[in-house]
């Protein structure tokens, strides 16, 4: 690379990676092959519009390309052609979401999502997001006493409010999700149900978590956490579900592009489906068993050691931790600072109920992904577990 400068930050960066332990839930390590795939010629390409039904000429092979990601991202969910559609233009989660929203919800309507200090994403209808401003949340959090889902409460609160989408997977939610009991409160007050997997999605690939694909009518992910591919998102969507007369897929491609987007991302699009395909193998499904049990053994030992686990602990990749337990202990951003200082990376986390401000919240998230992808097992998330027992309480 010629460009000096640009080249020392990305040299500087690949150091910082490698020195840390990295505990950011929805972060990951993508393969080699992906970032080629994410920095190839594909990058020079306009695609606008989807396969056979372009506005530029000369896409012999990006149709090829995004036909194959389509493709393989309906296979890895093990979905058939014929029963669900995948759009793999949006740029991330957040505008999948957005797309979603657009197609479905008049603007106005009520957008059933969590609350984010419970664990919800700024893009299930928060007031600071578009999703927010653009339409009502309507928003549900967890027991105050379990830390867990309350499906009663959720389904009293949806009859009476009769929201027009109800959004279920979240952002800092540790535990399993029943997606029947989502659909029945969706059926319930006639609204869609749209699950979010961001989080979760390479947990699903993996048959580690709960697949909500027999329950849900749209499906969004990013593709750059547990799934370990590049930063993009996919929306999948159920051929068979209308909205008056209209597909509801045909409406979210629309929802996308033009509705949204210009041009797709085709180099992006290529390293989707390189990892896609990575997924797809027996190794991933090692991987995403490995993801739960190594944040099975962090949650465990930091209750032993006596800190606060969200929930009593966690079904998947993610450990919310209070830090804060009522001012016997440290607030999250000086957890956060202390645990940067001793090389070990999390992000200051809201925790159910939160009392303090999202700025210095209570509590902070930990994760597995990414260190797994590293090699590490569950006696090295227990030493971890140790190590930042001791750096709180030092
Ligand atoms: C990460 C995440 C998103 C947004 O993804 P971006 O790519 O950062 O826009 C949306 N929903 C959930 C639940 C997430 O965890």
């Amino acid at each position: 690379m010629k460009d000096k400068q640009i080249k020392k930050l990305i040299k500087a960066e690949g150091a910082r990676q490698k020195k840390v332990i990295n505990l950011i839930p929805s972060e990951n390590y993508c393969s080699a092959d992906v970032l080629e795939a994410l920095g190839s010629i594909f990058d020079n390409k306009y695609a606008e519009g989807y396969p056979r039904k372009r506005y530029y000429g000369g896409q012999t092979y990006t149709d090829t390309l995004e036909d194959l990601a389509k493709d393989r991202a309906l296979k890895l969910f093990k979905l058939s052609a014929d029963k669900w559609h995948a759009n793999v233009q949006p740029h991330s989660g957040s505008p999948a979401n957005l797309a979603v929203y657009l197609a479905l919800v008049p603007i106005g309507g009520k957008i059933m999502g969590m609350t984010l200090t419970a664990g919800g994403h700024l893009s299930h209808g928060q007031k600071v997001s578009m999703t927010g401003k653009a339409w009502q949340q309507i928003s549900y959090g967890v027991d105050p006493e379990t830390e867990v889902l309350d499906y009663n409460a959720i389904k009293e609160q949806a009859l009476k409010e009769k929201p027009n989408l109800i959004v279920a997977g979240f952002t800092a939610y540790p535990r399993m999700i029943d997606f029947k009991k989502f659909q029945e409160i969706a059926d319930a007050c006639g609204a869609f149900l749209m699950v979010d997997m961001s989080h979760f999605a390479g947990l699903v690939a993996g048959g580690v978590y709960n697949s909500p694909f027999d329950y849900a009518d749209v499906v969004t992910t990013t593709t750059h956490k547990t799934l370990r591919g590049p930063r993009s998102a996919i929306i999948f969507s159920r051929r068979d579900k209308k909205m008056g007369e209209k597909d509801i897929s045909t409406l979210i491609d629309k929802a996308v592009f033009p509705g949204l987007q210009g041009g797709p991302h085709m180099s992006q699009i290529a390293a989707v489906a390189v990892a896609l395909k990575e997924a797809a193998r027996p190794a991933f499904r090692k991987y995403a068993e490995q993801v739960v049990k190594n944040a099975r053994g962090l949650a465990d030992e930091l209750k032993k050691l006596g800190w606060k686990v969200i929930s009593g602990g966690t079904d998947s990749h993610l450990v919310l931790v209070d830090t804060w337990m009522n001012g016997k202990g440290i607030s999250g951003k000086e957890a956060e600072a202390k645990l940067e200082k001793a090389a070990i990376i999390v992000n200051k986390n809201t925790i159910p109920g939160e009392k303090r401000s999202p700025f210095d919240p209570s509590g902070i998230r930990l994760g597995s992904p990414a260190e797994t992808t590293r090699g590490k097992k569950e006696k090295d998330f227990r030493k971890i577990a140790q190590k930042i027992n001791k750096v709180l309480r030092g």
